[in-house]
């Protein structure tokens, strides 16, 4: 089994060649950084078109590294959704046109089931059911996975992503925005005293697993404004005791963003053993899952409740085609592809794309299960 996986739901383009036992055959990425740095997010027109311009080469780059021609592949996975409607469709058109054009089956996926099951590839022992704390720039997700499509939905943010406040601290303190905020934050951090400034911990007083981070990101940006920081000045050449400031921030930022993701994967757990009392790993994935930081506060919420951490290689937990082709092969195993398009299908078709898309059902403590 050899699968190629696309995806195009943000602002990363990107394509693998995986094997069906595991082995990646081929990465490759393209990022928006640079746009991303100009505008200061994503712009939907702009993201579709710096899709359209690298998407051909994406792929080709994917089968070349991979020594491979179309003719060799068993199915391919594309990202249908949750994302930008019009970056998906750059994906699926290139998918389907593939697809069409060499017999192939399809397998549409879901990008935040993607995030998790890449967990699965190289964690062999990582069975069913188990937990995943998803966390990147546009969602904020703690999940029970029972099986493969079958997820309970503990907790989502009420706001933005923890990525999103990693993201907007960084612009706001004059990092360097070429590469994402979030990285930029891990490093400065290091520097800083993380208790020097009391931000509060979101949503105390809510006995649940959801979260918010927009209240932080204020009380974020008005201790910038209160201490005078001028983002203008890029922290290179920010004199010591600026640069000093600068890093009391973002330390005392990452030690509360991580305290609340701490707080609410407790209760998670608690919450996720009277469903499935056999759950024994937490997964955490997504963009913010490959900060250091994070990895190690969870590992001991985790090992308190005798559970064990699992996180991908940083590189599969960013966006990426290997957790997408992943996705692929765990579900074209059980049956769940779409047979060949047409070769000759029109561009202009209305696809099946699912911009907004809850990944299994809301979980309400204390109401008994439907199931
Ligand atoms: P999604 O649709 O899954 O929300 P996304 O487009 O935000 O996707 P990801 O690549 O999954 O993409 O996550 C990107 C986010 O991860 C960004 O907000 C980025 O700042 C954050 N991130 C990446 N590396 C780190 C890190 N080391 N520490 C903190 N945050 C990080
Ligand atoms: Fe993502």
């Amino acid at each position: 089994l050899v699968v190629l996986g696309i995806e195009t739901s943000c602002d990363d383009t990107a394509a693998a060649v995986v094997r069906g036992n595991g082995e990646i055959l081929s990465q490759v990425v393209s990022s928006q950084a640079d746009l991303l740095a100009q505008y200061g997010g994503v712009a939907p027109k702009m993201a579709e078109e710096a899709h359209l311009q690298v998407i051909d080469q994406v792929v080709q780059e994917a089968l070349d590294k991979a020594k491979l021609t179309e003719r060799n592949l068993s199915a391919i996975a594309v990202t249908i959704g949750p994302g930008l409607g019009l970056c998906l469709r750059v994906g699926v058109r290139k998918a389907r046109k593939i697809a069409g054009s060499f017999n192939l089956p399809i397998i549409g996926v879901h990008h935040m089931e993607a995030h998790a099951l890449v967990a699965r590839l190289n964690e062999r022992e990582l069975q069913f059911p188990f937990m995943a704390l998803l966390i990147s720039g546009g969602h904020n997700l703690l999940i029970l996975a029972r099986d493969l499509g079958q997820y309970i939905q503990l907790g989502t943010t009420i706001d933005d992503a923890i990525g999103e406040a990693y993201d907007k601290t960084a612009k706001w303190l004059g990092l360097d925005l070429r590469r994402s905020g979030g990285p930029a934050i891990e490093e400065l951090a290091r520097e800083g005293d993380a208790k020097s400034i009391k931000f509060s911990t979101p949503m105390k007083q809510h006995k649940d697993c959801n979260f918010s981070y927009a209240g932080l990101k204020t009380q974020v940006r008005l201790a910038i404004e209160s201490k005078n920081i001028n983002a203008t000045i890029p922290i290179s050449s920010a004199n010591s005791e600026d640069r000093r400031t600068r890093a009391d921030i973002a330390a005392s930022f990452q030690r509360v963003a991580v305290l609340h993701l701490e707080e609410r994967c407790e209760r998670a757990i608690e919450w996720a053993l009277k469903i499935e009392p056999s759950v024994k790993y937490l997964v955490v994935s997504g963009g913010v899952a490959s900060n250091q930081y994070v990895r190690a506060r969870l590992d001991q919420v985790v090992q308190r409740n005798s559970l064990r951490l699992v996180c991908p290689p940083p590189s599969l937990c960013t966006d990426n085609g290997v957790m997408v082709a992943w996705t692929g092969i765990e579900n074209f195993r059980m049956g769940r592809f779409d047979p060949p398009p047409p070769a000759d299908e029109p561009e202009d078709i209305v696809y099946d794309l699912r911009p907004r898309w809850p990944l299994g059902e809301e979980y309400v403590e204390g109401r008994s299960e439907a199931r």
